[in-house]
């Protein structure tokens, strides 16, 4: 049974909600176009971290190394696509120290110092080159791989599996009832993310269906029954490569059990009286500005 209820409806994008979602000047590709200029943008990646340009060190405005040449020896590199025209290339480097006027920062750390346009390729650029570092090796047989399918894959030398890269996809839902008071929406503090209220979300299982794992995730987790389940939007999460799928749902029963040792927290906020909310980089943030903008289209938290 599909258990979306309502059609789908258009996820509203206010301008300041760009986030890690590439922006429409990016063209994702695998090989660079024949008429391209060498070089380029240089996302590259040590330890997970990546080397950006910094004249004081960060909160400046950091940017991405231009050129026609990586500013330091990398081991490997990948096309990954165009932005505004620009080719943009991820690689990556091992144990080298960063050359004068560059330092390496984690996702996470330039988050509202990056640029978004430069952050979400840089997302993209974060799985492609952890795709690589970890499928050197084929994993029925051991043996050596090579690159495939003009970049995308990687192919066993010696039994030719194929493999591509791994997205996990997630769930995630915003719950909200709409009382006599006003609208309220259930938030919850995850286990592993103690530091803040969000929306309930959780990983697909094997041949479970999206829809499906909202409601089995929404009743294990915090003991309630959703209905009038509605998608909201998606967004590629590059840590380390989930895909968020987001709905929203009313509740339908059920008083609030959080789930030993997932959930420390979860409580119905009201609209005028929630608690820190996630940043505007994730959909989690999106979809509650979302739910608020429909009863309170001049509320605080969607200027931020
Ligand atoms: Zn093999």
């Amino acid at each position: 049974m599909n258990k979306i209820d309502c059609p789908v409806r258009l996820n509203p994008e206010p301008a300041i909600m760009n986030g890690l979602i590439l922006p429409s000047s990016f063209t994702s590709l695998w090989d660079p176009p024949a008429n391209v200029a060498p070089g380029g943008f240089w996302f590259i990646f040590r330890a997970g971290k990546l080397l950006v340009t910094t004249s004081a060190g960060l909160p400046d405005p950091p940017g991405i190394a231009m050129g026609e040449r990586p500013p330091l020896p990398v081991s490997d590199r990948h096309f990954v696509g165009l932005l505004d025209g620009v080719a943009c290339w991820v690689a990556s480097c091992n144990d080298i120290e960063p050359p004068a006027g560059f330092v390496f920062e984690t996702l996470r750390g330039l988050f509202n110092h990056l640029p978004d346009n430069l952050l979400a390729v840089a997302g993209r650029g974060a799985q492609v080159v952890e795709f690589h570092r970890t499928h050197c090796h084929c994993g029925v047989c051991a043996a050596l791989t090579e690159l495939d399918d003009f970049g995308r894959a990687r192919r066993c030398k010696a039994c030719g599996e194929i493999t591509y890269p791994r997205i996990a996809p997630a769930m995630m839902v915003l719950v909200k009832r709409d009382t006599g008071h006003g609208r309220e929406l259930l938030l919850a503090k995850g286990a592993r993310f103690a530091t803040i209220y969000s929306a309930l979300a959780g990983f697909v299982e094997p041949s479970e269906s999206v829809e499906d794992c909202v409601h089995r995730e929404t009743f294990e987790e915090v003991g309630i029954r959703v209905c009038n389940l509605r998608y909201f939007g998606s967004q590629g999460w590059p840590f380390p490569h989930s895909l968020m799928i987001a709905f929203t749902a009313d509740h339908e029963s059920g008083d609030i059990a959080c789930q030993a040792g997932e959930i420390l927290d979860a409580q119905w906020f009201p609209t005028g009286n929630l608690p820190e909310l996630p940043s505007r980089f994730s959909i989690a943030r999106r979809l509650i500005n979302a739910a608020i903008a429909e009863v309170a289209p001049d509320h605080p938290a969607l200027r931020k």
